[in-house]
């Protein structure tokens, strides 16, 4: 048994000053995925810090016409919140398609961006795994990697991150805004998660002593040509094989700009900006989305079983392009 204690901080600067001073405690949130690590001794906190009186629960405008969701908004109030529904549709889409109802009514805006991969031997503790235990190995390279990563990967670590909120985020360039011991600070979503390299136990830039207290989105919601395409093994309640967020800008016949974010592909929602800029001015259609697609996957590998993830993202690519853009035969 796995012996914790439990105190609920009743504001951001004791919640910093308790987990700064206790490096194995950990902030709880709606505990949708922190729960299971623990029952299956894979996260062993010795302290829990309960935020739900955290005054972290707004959706507001912000002063440049952006919008600022807190940290422990729920799924579900952010995906039916009015202004992330005109505003953002791609971001509500995004959160509908994870999880299941229950889940998206716990877990908070913050949790999500947290969440760790569902790499089977990660949650398997009779396994090697260099995430949950750094030099003991990689179960998945040699073994069973069906629902692994296929860009970005190292030596140490093949997992992807499961989230499809944050895919939308990373397309919609949101900003995290997080609180220390040493004030505040905002990071960029591409900076926020991290690539696994030779440190694959580190999911993101944050510090241990951070707490996220919001997500911001700019003015640019894409609301007239998006697409959320997530394709998966079961039609609800399963993560993504591939998922892609689509954002067009289109002026006339003309794609004036673009954004592009896959899941289920990497240990981070994946964006190649130079592949974005390459739609700039072009007419959209089939070849130019093939192109596109050649390009953001140009450096894909698979590892056996996943290796079907190749192929399967160039075709998502392409039809997801297709439906934000309005181009009919694929949509
Ligand atoms: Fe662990 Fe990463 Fe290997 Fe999965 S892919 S077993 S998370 S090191």
């Amino acid at each position: 048994m796995n012996r914790f204690s439990y105190m609920r901080a009743e504001s951001i600067p004791e919640a910093v000053d308790r987990i700064s001073k206790n490096p194995t405690a950990r902030f709880i949130g709606g505990g949708t995925n922190l729960l299971d690590l623990m029952k299956e001794h894979v996260t062993r906190p010795t302290e829990l810090i309960g935020l739900s009186h955290l005054p972290l629960k707004q959706i507001e405008e912000t002063a440049d016409g952006g919008l600022r969701i807190g940290a422990l908004v729920t799924n579900s109030e952010a995906a039916y919140h009015p202004l992330v529904e005109q505003r953002y549709p791609l971001l509500s889409k995004a959160i509908l398609a994870g999880a299941s109802q229950q889940l998206r009514n716990m877990a908070t805006t913050g949790g999500n961006l947290l969440q760790r991969t569902r790499c089977y031997y990660f949650y398997d503790t009779g396994t090697p795994c260099n995430k949950r235990e750094p030099g003991s190995g990689c179960g998945a390279k040699e073994g069973f990697n069906r629902i692994h990563a296929i860009l970005g990967t190292s030596e140490q670590c093949i997992a992807t991150h499961p989230s499809d909120m944050c895919v939308a985020l990373a397309a919609l360039a949101a900003v995290v805004r997080v609180t220390g011991k040493n004030g505040e600070r905002t990071i960029s979503f591409a900076e926020f998660h991290r690539l696994p390299g030779d440190t694959p136990h580190l999911d993101t830039n944050l510090r241990p002593d951070e707490l996220i207290t919001a997500v911001e989105l700019p003015r640019e919601g894409f609301a007239r040509h998006h697409t959320y395409l997530k394709v998966r093994d079961r039609a609800s309640y399963a993560f993504a094989l591939v998922s892609v967020a689509a954002a067009l800008e289109l002026e006339g016949d003309r794609i004036q700009s673009a954004r592009l974010a896959l899941g289920g592909v990497a240990h981070k929602p994946w964006r190649d900006p130079e592949a974005e800029a390459a739609l700039t001015g072009k007419r959209p259609s089939v070849e130019t989305f093939q192109s596109m697609a050649q390009a953001l996957l140009r450096d894909a590998k698979g590892f056996g079983h996943n290796t079907f993830k190749v192929e399967l993202a160039k075709r998502s690519v392409v039809r997801a392009l297709a439906q934000a853009s309005g181009l009919e035969g694929l949509s």
